[in-house]
């Protein structure tokens, strides 16, 4: 399995911008989820085995994040 662990560009071909989520840029992230939300590409979990993207981020993070936003 290729390393991308370094690459901080999208993963898409020819594409420079930063990633945002999966290893995809904030464009290519809204475009791979609308063509799985229209079946016209496989779930991310698919495409995360086949090397397309990135596993996600571990959602604590985030969570702590909500907990500290709604926190006092
Ligand atoms: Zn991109």
């Amino acid at each position: 399995m290729k390393s991308t662990t370094m690459k901080s560009t999208c993963l898409a071909p020819d594409c420079k911008r930063p990633q945002l989520c999966r290893g995809l840029c904030s464009t290519h992230y809204a475009y791979t989820t609308r063509l799985i939300a229209n079946k016209k590409a496989p779930s991310f979990r698919v495409l995360e085995e086949r090397g397309k993207v990135l596993p996600a981020k571990r959602a604590g993070r985030k969570s702590g994040f909500v907990t500290w936003l709604n926190g006092k």
